[in-house]
């Protein structure tokens, strides 16, 4: 007996079917590949959007929600599963501020805490970066998880209770009646339940096609670089001009990323590996000495301005829309998995749930 299915099993189905089992829901998560090793496993783990006032209000509320409420997951993963996600408060040092003013506009309305540091503050925070601007924002609550050891966890918490999570099964397509799914189709056969839910990333526009929506999210490639090094050696996260560094706990430093707009293409490319060298080394120059480990590339779920639809079907009674995170999604996707379940639960919703409305989100093309 299912009650929920969820299609596509990266960290937003991950998180929404954490939060229907918690609340007595039986859920079966379907995986075209093997789960969450797309877009969720490639992201940096940043805890808050990159430039987070050149955002609306709608992301900077699920930001902030999810920002409160990630160390709580993180012990429940760690004490769930063994695996410990290591959220850590790094700090976030941004030395590319064009309006000083609107940064302290958005802190304030938001809540956030910002220092305006002028170049003796910043060599004091981070005396290993190569760039001398001559002010920065710091925002010193900004906070990191590994994301492959979230999504590591997350898993084992749900199989533990009961969630049948099925690998290399993809949607294929829906058999609809009376303005309801009744089933989704796969290679293995038709799976019913009460209720469907599309978190499938940046695949969620072709598989809701049929259903007469077209939705404005589009595949963006961004690609990474793992160096190896020292604990240490790097204080704390920074960006410049797009490009950021984050040091892991055990000392590995991670750079990204780049913004590609090349369809369905997730292979890595050596221009984008030198160009991303040469930002790290412009950044923190010690990097010059440390071997690069690792180069991948993940597609995110790009959407207009980096709304997330969250919420059901515009023609559709049972079916659900999570998907479009773009950038954000590792921040946003506990603030977005509440917003849904509060939804399909037909609870009280935790936040104003209007931004997320399909016929709100930008360029919708409702045929
Ligand atoms: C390089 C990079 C850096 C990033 N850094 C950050 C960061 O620091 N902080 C942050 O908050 N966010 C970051 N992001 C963004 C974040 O990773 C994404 O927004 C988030 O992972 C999206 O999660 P998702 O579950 O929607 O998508 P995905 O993780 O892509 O999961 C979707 C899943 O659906 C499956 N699927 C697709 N179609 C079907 C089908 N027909 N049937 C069954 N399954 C299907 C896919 O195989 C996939 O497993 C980054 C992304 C990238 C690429």
């Amino acid at each position: 007996m299912t009650d929920v299915v969820i299609v596509g099993a990266g960290l937003i189905g991950m998180l929404t079917a954490h939060e229907l089992v918690s609340a007595g829901m039986q859920v079966c998560m379907l995986e075209r590949g093997q789960p969450a090793r797309e877009s969720s496993w490639a992201g940096g783990g940043i805890l808050s959007p990159l430039y987070p006032w050149r955002y609306p209000d709608a992301v900077s509320e699920l930001a902030r929600w999810s920002q409160h409420y990630y160390p709580e997951l993180c012990r429940q993963c760690a004490a769930g599963s063994g695996i410990d996600p290591q959220w850590t408060r790094s700090g976030l040092l941004i030395t590319d501020i064009d309006d000083p003013a609107q940064v302290q506009q958005w802190a304030t309305r938001f809540g956030a805490r910002l220092e305006q540091l002028d170049t003796a503050g910043i060599r004091e925070l981070a005396p290993e970066l190569g760039l001398h601007p001559g002010s920065a924002a710091w925002l010193p609550e900004v906070a990191q998880i590994r994301n492959p050891r979230l999504v590591k966890s997350l898993r084992a918490m749900l199989e533990q209770r009961g969630v049948e999570i099925r690998p290399d099964c993809p949607a294929q397509g829906w058999d609809i009646e009376g303005g309801r799914v009744r089933s989704v189709r796969t290679p293995g056969g038709a799976v019913s339940a009460d209720a469907f839910i599309v978190a499938s990333g940046a695949w969620t526009g072709p598989l809701l096609e049929s259903t007469g929506l077209s939705l404005p999210i589009e595949p963006v490639r961004g690609q990474m670089l793992l160096f190896q090094g020292e604990p240490g050696l790097v204080s704390c996260i920074s960006l410049h001009k797009g490009r950021y560094v984050i040091p892991r706990r055990d000392g590995r430093v991670l750079v990204g990323s780049t913004l590609e707009y090349v369809g369905f293409d997730k292979q890595t490319t050596a221009q984008a590996r030198d160009e991303l060298h040469r930002s790290a080394l412009q950044l923190i120059p010690a990097l010059a000495s440390l071997k690069i480990e690792k180069h991948w590339a993940g597609l995110r779920p790009g959407s207009p301005d980096g709304t997330p639809v969250i919420g059901p079907h515009p023609d559709i009674a049972n079916l659900y829309i999570n998907a479009g995170h773009f950038r954000n999604g590792v921040v946003l996707g506990p603030a977005s998995a509440r917003l849904l379940a509060d939804q399909l639960l037909k609870r009280a919703p935790t936040l104003d749930i209007a931004p997320y409305q399909v016929e709100n989100i930008k360029n919708i093309n409702l045929s």
